[in-house]
């Protein structure tokens, strides 16, 4: 490839992907190289993305931001998990939180000694022993680790005020943002690298890597090098969005609520000045115009903004990372905002970008390592996508039907049968969810397993059912000594005002 070393980044495109880079980037390389970003006012971002997982946190931290300040500025609420309801059946619920399930042991997962204590009869539901769980169920919540607990926690915001607030971050420190609708992208004729952005009004933006973060419409990565598309539509067979913003009626709930339909499923996202609502939906079983009606018949509270349509598909660029463009965002692809995972790639592909940084030419070995890393993290996070949507039990409806016999990847396929049949679940190495992610979601979407380790039968049904009521005495008493999270928000970021 080229050995020309890098010493300007071109970023096309200022959405969260575009802002996100731009901060990471000069805030730990920008002594090395010069940072450009390339966004136009008129095509504006694709405005939806307001809920996050804990990564956001971490990254945050990398980059030494202020919580309170972040969260004022983005009108941000604090979130435990996501609330999934009538995935299996209608008036059915479960919660997938960001915590630890239990104590697990160094033989066996909490899992196995729970559905032991299930069988002997002496076992409480599953969410009695989530700190999380409880703490959101009951609307409490505390930052930090102050007095009794210590919550894993990601965040709600206003994609918007997040962009601005990153590029209020960003320019100080030497990003330098040009405003302007790119036209063109001309390549070598040599080596099929990215050479320049032309703009419309011909200023040419040269640079030696370019990161392609124009969202949907992948300008660089697909519009000029063609780099092809992997299409998971017949897995992932949700293919719109419909999002309105909404008045809050009551205090903010510390979790997002997915809250399935008959052709997908329903979003709300809880911010401090109002909610963020969205209907998902298949559009080979529900029009536009049916979809509109459902949303409206569904939200609470008045709506501030006219149901906005988005229109995409499931799936990824067959490479992120091409000659010396690399895709950041939605222009790498995307799978749909069921568990709130784009914002965290985002992150962690600059993080990995940082990591396998080309500063002395991009090579084709980087590209590759950065690529494969890139996909692996990508099939995992798909996989458990579709667990959601497969191992469902709304039986009679057409689109869920088809999610319950379609055939499902290998690897997902595998992970099923092992839980099926031993209630064993893991985490394999580069993988986004952990072990208590995958308990909940397949417990909490009616997988049985038919037979589980026998450590819990050894414990004996006594010690067993005192060590399991222990716990969760123990995690009510810990939820119960918490503020609840809208009147911690108002002391946190003191212009929260629930506003309904
Ligand atoms: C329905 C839906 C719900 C979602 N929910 C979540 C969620 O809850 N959590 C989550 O983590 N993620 C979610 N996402 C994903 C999330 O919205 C995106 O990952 C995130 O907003 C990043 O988008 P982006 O910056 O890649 O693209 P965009 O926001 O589309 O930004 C593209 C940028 O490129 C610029 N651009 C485009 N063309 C040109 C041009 N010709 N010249 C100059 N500039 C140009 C635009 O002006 C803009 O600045 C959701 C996505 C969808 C579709």
């Amino acid at each position: 490839m080229s050995g020309r070393p890098v010493r300007k980044v071109v970023i096309a495109g200022g959405g969260t992907a575009g802002w996100t880079v731009a901060a990471a980037l000069v805030k730990n390389i920008g002594s090395l190289v010069e940072i450009v970003l390339v966004e136009s006012d008129a095509i504006g971002t694709v405005g939806v993305g307001e809920s996050t997982i804990p990564t956001a946190r971490r990254f945050h931290e990398l980059l030494g931001i202020d919580e309170r300040e972040f969260v004022r500025a983005t009108q941000a609420s604090f979130k435990l998990g996501i609330s999934f309801e009538n995935w299996t059946r209608d008036r059915e619920r479960y919660f997938h939180s960001f915590g630890t399930v239990g104590r697990s042991t160094w033989m066996a997962d909490f899992q196995h000694m729970w559905l032991e204590a299930r069988a002997m009869g002496v076992a409480g539901p599953l969410e009695d022993y989530s700190l999380e769980t409880q703490a959101a169920l009951t609307g409490k919540f505390r930052a930090g680790s102050g007095e009794g607990s210590s919550l894993n926690y990601a965040y709600h915001l206003d994609a918007t005020a997040y962009g601005q607030y990153l590029r209020g971050f960003a320019e100080p420190l030497g990003v330098t943002r040009i405003e302007g609708k790119i036209g063109d992208v001309r390549l070598n004729p040599e080596s099929g690298f990215i050479a320049s952005l032309v703009l419309d009004n011909g200023e040419i933006i040269e640079g030696d890597l370019f990161i392609d973060c124009t969202g949907f419409r992948a300008l660089l990565i697909e519009g000029a090098l063609e780099t092809g598309y992997e299409d998971w539509t017949h897995w992932l067979s949700t293919d719109r969005a419909l999002a309105v913003q909404t008045k809050a009626v009551g205090p903010a709930r510390p979790y997002t609520r997915a809250i399935a339909h008959r052709a997908g499923w329903q979003w709300q996202i809880p911010l401090q000045h109002r909610v963020g609502n969205g209907l998902v939906y298949s559009s080979a079983h529900l029009s536009d115009d049916d979809a509109i009606r459902l949303l409206e018949s569904r939200v609470e509270g008045e709506m501030l903004t006219d149901p906005r349509l988005i229109r995409y598909v499931s799936g990824t660029r067959r490479a992120s990372w091409n000659r010396n463009c690399v895709a950041i965002g939605l222009s790498s692809g995307f799978v749909e905002p069921l568990e709130s995972t784009s914002i965290h790639l985002i992150m962690i592909a600059v993080t990995r970008l940082l990591q396998l940084f080309p500063f002395s030419g991009v090579n084709e070995a980087l590209a590759a390592r950065y690529n494969d890393l890139s996909r692996t993290e990508l099939e995992g996070i798909r996989d458990f996508i579709i667990l959601h949507y497969h191992l469902n039990e709304r039986a009679g409806e057409p689109f869920w039907d088809r999610c319950r016999i379609m055939e499902i990847p290998d690897s997902l396929a595998s992970r099923i049968a092992l839980f099926r049949e031993s209630a064993t679940a893991f985490q394999a190495n580069d993988e986004l969810f952990r072990i208590d992610s995958w308990v909940q979601v397949m417990l909490g979407q009616g997988l049985q397993p038919d037979s589980h380790h026998a450590l819990g039968r050894m414990i004996g049904a006594e010690r067993l059912g005192g060590s399991l009521a222990s716990l969760a005495a123990n995690i009510r008493q810990q939820a119960g000594s918490l503020p609840q999270h809208q009147a911690f928000l108002d002391a946190f970021s003191p212009q929260a005002q629930p506003s309904g």
